[in-house]
């Protein structure tokens, strides 16, 4: 009894006893826990603690007894529903002798001994009862359970069959796939589980009895959430497949990218080389023609001369110059060729008399048409005295390849009858339509629709007893497009050829300043019909103009400029001077495009020389090249310095000079179609601010003030700028690709294209821009930009 005594005593030391159940102290925390009624003792007021042999501690309470496992804190309670006689304790009333346990409750002793209690350890099946899936219960067919996606909210009910105290059953649940361990379910017999994810699960129950036995049963059933469809492994398949496919098609359509970038990147060099190769030809074409025109105008200018002197015998001399000539023409047409081809060849018009001109060339072919007993005529009384501005040399080159062709394919005692009719419009002469008619060998249909071709003969027998090359008709047709006309051909083998075709021409007003159609053009005799006029001017190489290049030669060794001025003759206009002095007078006087000049000559130096003109306003728009000696740096640098625009030392290559001289042109050339192309009908208004260069800048300044005014002169605006008009004249064609006269008539256009683009009427455009009559301020118009006012104002963007 003592020992028991103080054994309890030695637990009252760590276990006290209260209202809140049991608490342990724990002396090296300092801290209580504490087992209460929620715990599983049966009342809340423990009134007597003792042990048991085993280690166990026993409660009495006010509601019955208990037995405490202090390690694993699993309690076994005892009530009346057990077989206690009451459940109802008395404080302190607790004693244990030997192995009996002995408790005072309200009326009566409980004796036992502890170790006679025996646990219930018989084993019991655990069943799955139920399933509610959504709220709503379902049948458990078979041993799994299968559930879309969508309904993963699902309860598993169970039972233990232990009946003893079936509420006090304890169970313990385990879901395979989501928990590791098993879920201590208390005594509820059923696990809830929400948002379960797809895929397969097994659940799991086991369960113990009111004694805490658990039994080796345990209940399973496998749980399938199905993937919905978009999750399914051939859907999963399908997105690879696609996936697949779209990186498949992605590198097939690089890669045809990357081939086809590559391709084009090898078309374009190709094109470029193509390019640079055909460029190459034509230059070279170009050059060689013309070093082929240099040697044959040496042959004519000296047999002509001996011709006239007479000494020597007249045929054979006549036979050389033919032949010479004859080669010169082809070479002509050959350069033209390639200028039309390359683009280069531009409308050069000219002023005069067109009636004139026509019978000027016709009688050059009446002494050849004579000696052939051919009849000859050109009636032209239709066409009207006055002067017109048309293109004499293509028209001339037009008309000399047709009649040729006429004279040589028409036999003795034939006619040949050209007419030329004026189309008017507003009674003003627009085009000439001209008619050319022979009775000779005729052309088979079959080569009809070929004769305007490159090099296209007609091959027959009569045909090749006559000479030619196959050019002229392929030239004709490609100047008559270029001037804008049409040309067509009837004929009939054995009956005759008929040529139609019209030229357009333009009326003189406003544009005065055109070169007049030289007089003395076909004064010389024409023993070949086909030979060229010797006046007609030498157009420059690449960029035709209205006007021959002028070029001033300042050299004073007299050899070196007579070999340059040989040289340069074929292509340009030369201007020559001996030293700087003069070369700066000629300059002043003439204007020339370039200054060609020796750095070291008397009374003044190619320095100083361009020095002048490029400080002079008058002269700041020629371009300066030096030639000189000195290679040394220094030299170069001044020469720079001095304004000039370019320089060569000797000894240079006549090719180089050549190059760098038609580089200047072009420059110049590609400056006036700069300036021209302000004056292309654009949705900006035109500004002259807008015009970089000063003088011209001046000038529409000037333009500005008096653009009302019909009476505005190109006198007027030479006398405003301090300038002859000779000086204003070069000058302007030196920046524009006009004479003055006509930049006046395109800026009044210009200025009316933007005034009508403003919302004024014609007629008070006309007025504002200084024409007289809103129709005549109409012809011109439509000259300038082919269309009317009124069709322009038609046409404006913002015009329904
Ligand atoms: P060619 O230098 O050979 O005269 P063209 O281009 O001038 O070259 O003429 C091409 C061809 O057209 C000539 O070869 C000729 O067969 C034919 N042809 C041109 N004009 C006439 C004409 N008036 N009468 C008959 N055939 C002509």
């Amino acid at each position: 009894l003592r020992s028991a005594r103080s054994r309890t005593t030695c637990c009252a030391t760590r276990c006290a006893l209260s209202l809140g159940g049991l608490n342990r102290f724990d002396p090296k925390t300092g801290l209580f826990t504490a087992i209460t009624h929620q715990d599983g003792i049966p009342g809340n007021l423990i009134v007597g603690i003792t042990g048991d042999a085993s280690g166990h501690l026993w409660l009495s309470t006010n509601d019955g007894l208990c037995r405490v496992n202090p390690r694993t804190k699993a309690i076994q309670s005892y009530q009346v529903s057990d077989g206690l006689p009451s459940n109802n304790f008395k404080q302190n009333a607790v004693f244990r002798h030997g192995n009996q346990l002995i408790f005072g409750s309200e009326n009566v002793i409980v004796q036992f001994d502890p170790d006679q209690i025996r646990d219930d350890k018989r084993p019991f099946p655990v069943y799955i009862t139920g399933l509610t899936v959504l709220d709503r219960p379902r049948k458990i067919t078979g041993n799994v359970i299968r559930l879309p996606h969508n309904e993963n909210f699902l309860s598993i009910a169970f039972a233990a069959l232990a009946y003893d105290q079936p509420r006090k059953n304890q169970y313990a649940y385990q879901l395979v796939g989501i928990n590791r361990d098993w879920v201590q379910n208390g005594n509820r017999p059923v696990a809830n589980f929400t948002s379960l994810p797809p895929g397969h699960y097994t659940f799991r129950v086991k369960a113990a009895n009111s004694n805490g036995f658990w039994s080796p049963h345990v209940a399973s059933i496998d749980l399938i959430i199905q993937p919905p469809w978009w999750a399914t492994w051939w859907a999963y398949a399908l997105y690879g497949l696609l996936a697949g496919g779209a990186i498949w098609g992605y590198i097939r359509f690089s890669t045809n990218r990357i081939r086809q970038r590559q391709e084009l990147r090898l078309n374009r060099r190709q094109a470029e080389q193509l390019k640079a190769v055909d460029e190459l030809k034509t230059r070279f074409f170009s050059n060689i023609t013309h070093e082929f025109r240099t040697p044959l105008s040496l042959i004519i200018a000296p047999v002509e001369k001996l011709l006239q002197e007479g000494r020597f015998d007249g045929p054979m001399l006549r036979l050389i110059r033919q032949n010479a000539e004859q080669l010169l023409r082809l070479i002509n047409q050959l350069l033209d060729i390639a200028k039309l081809e390359g683009h280069y060849m531009t409308v050069s018009p000219m002023q005069g008399q067109v009636g004139d001109f026509i019978r000027q060339i016709v009688a050059v072919f009446q002494r050849p048409a004579e000696q052939k007993c051919i009849t000859l005529t050109g009636p032209m009384d239709h066409l009207p005295a006055h002067e017109h501005i048309f293109d004499a040399d293509k028209w001339e080159k037009i008309l000399t390849n047709l009649l040729a062709n006429a004279l040589k394919f028409t036999g003795a005692g034939g006619t040949i009858t050209l007419t030329a009719e004026p189309v008017w419009i507003d009674e003003e002469m627009t085009e000439v339509q001209f008619q050319l008619a022979d009775s000779g060998i005729g052309i088979a249909t079959q080569h009809l629709p070929h004769i305007f071709d490159r090099f296209y003969q007609a091959d027959t027998s009569t045909t090749r007893a006559h000479e030619g090359t196959g050019l002229g008709l392929a030239l004709v047709h490609e100047l008559i497009q270029l001037l804008g006309g049409r040309i067509s051909v009837e004929s009939e083998v054995g009956t005759g050829t008929r040529f139609y075709w019209t030229l357009p021409v333009r009326p003189v007003a406003h544009t005065g300043d055109f070169p007049r159609i030289s007089e003395t053009r076909f004064q010389q005799p024409a023993n070949d019909p086909r030979t060229p006029p010797e006046s007609t001017p030498q157009t420059n190489p690449i960029g035709e103009q209205p006007f021959p290049s002028r070029i001033l030669i300042v050299e004073d060794n007299e050899e070196l400029r007579a070999f340059l001025v040989s040289e340069l003759a074929t292509t340009y206009h030369i201007l020559q001077a001996v030293d700087g002095q003069q070369g700066w007078e000629v300059a002043q006087a003439e204007l020339p495009d370039i200054v060609l000049t020796d750095v070291m000559m008397p009374r003044m130096d190619g320095h100083e020389l361009s020095r002048l003109i490029k400080g002079h306003a008058d002269t700041d728009h020629i371009a300066v090249v030096m030639l000189t000696a000195k290679t040394a740096q220094p030299s170069r640098l001044q020469g720079l310095q001095d304004g000039a625009d370019d320089y060569l030392h000797k000894p240079f290559s006549m090719t180089e000079l050549r190059l760098r001289l038609q580089n200047l042109l072009n420059r110049q050339q590609r400056l006036r179609e700069h300036y021209q192309e302000q004056f292309s009908i654009s949705p900006v208004p035109f500004a002259a601010a807008a015009v970089t260069h000063p003088f011209l800048e001046r000038i529409y300044e000037l333009m500005d003030e008096r653009l009302d005014d019909p009476q505005l002169s190109v006198e007027w605006l030479a006398d405003q700028l301090a300038m002859s008009r000779r000086t204003l004249h070069r000058k302007v064609i030196s920046l524009t690709p006009w004479v003055p006269g006509e930049l006046i008539r395109q800026y009044r256009i210009r200025k009316a294209a933007g005034l009508l683009q403003a919302g004024h009427t014609v007629a008070e455009t006309a007025d504002r821009v200084g024409f007289n009559t809103p129709s005549h301020f109409t012809t011109v118009f439509k000259e300038v930009y082919q269309q009317t006012p009124t069709e322009f104002t038609a046409n404006l963007p913002n015009n329904p």
